[in-house]
């Protein structure tokens, strides 16, 4: 699914797995180089639209980038079936949760670095512990048009899942003093289902309370 499409910079979602992942491909259509975001089970659909030379593989690893929003399984399933076609790339994914992958590529393990830039986009990190230790969200600005790549952290109505009080105290503070602080017309493309805006999901936050002993799945409007 075409989501926004301007002289240079294309963006296509793509929904796959059992628990009906978002992945993002972000291409450049005049280099062919692309990024990746996030590669749930069954990527056939995405595999396929990746700009790619099939004949060469090793040629992949320049032009190809995959960014992972968080190490749980069900958003990379998909990695060994997207290194079989299109040999070991370079991979990005908060520093904590690289304990969660095991992929043949390379795996760059982030930090304190601000942002990445790839296609000739800057892609500015936000570190939004609290669903995991080393969840990202991958912020773009493309003039007309911003987006958050916000994996299982924010979701229309509220945040994403947390295990105990501690980290939904601490995916609280994220979205809260990193997320909420980005312009309001930001489009938020979450892991799974349907995007919203940094307006819209403030507009939910402001009647949520913060009580100390909560957690789980928290919606803003409880
Ligand atoms: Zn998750």
């Amino acid at each position: 699914m075409k989501l926004y499409e301007n002289k240079e910079i294309q963006i296509e979602k793509f929904i796959s797995g059992g628990l009906s992942n978002n992945s993002y491909l972000i291409s450049n259509t005049s280099t062919n180089e692309c990024l990746i975001i996030d590669v749930p089970d069954n990527p056939r659909e995405l595999i396929n639209k990746t700009p790619r030379n099939k004949f060469d593989k090793t040629l992949n690893q320049e032009k190809i980038k995959i960014a992972i929003t968080h190490g749980h399984y069900d958003h990379i399933e998909g990695l060994d079936l997207l290194s079989e076609r299109l040999g070991p790339l370079d991979l990005y994914i908060g520093f904590a949760d690289a304990n969660y992958l095991n992929y043949p590529g390379t795996v760059i393990r982030l930090k304190n670095q601000n942002e990445i830039n790839i296609t000739n986009i800057d892609i500015n990190l936000i570190y939004t512990p609290g669903h995991t230790e080393g969840s990202v969200c991958y912020f773009i600005d493309l003039d007309e048009k911003k987006f958050l790549f916000s994996g299982d952290t924010l979701f229309p109505g509220g945040p994403g899942k947390t295990i105990d009080s501690q980290n939904f105290k601490k995916i609280y503070e994220s979205i809260k003093n990193k997320l909420y602080t980005l312009p309001k017309e930001t489009i938020v493309m979450p892991g799974h289902g349907d995007s919203t805006t940094i307006k819209d999901s403030l507009e939910e936050f402001k009647e949520f309370d913060f009580k100390n002993n909560v957690f789980g799945d928290i919606s803003w409007k409880n």
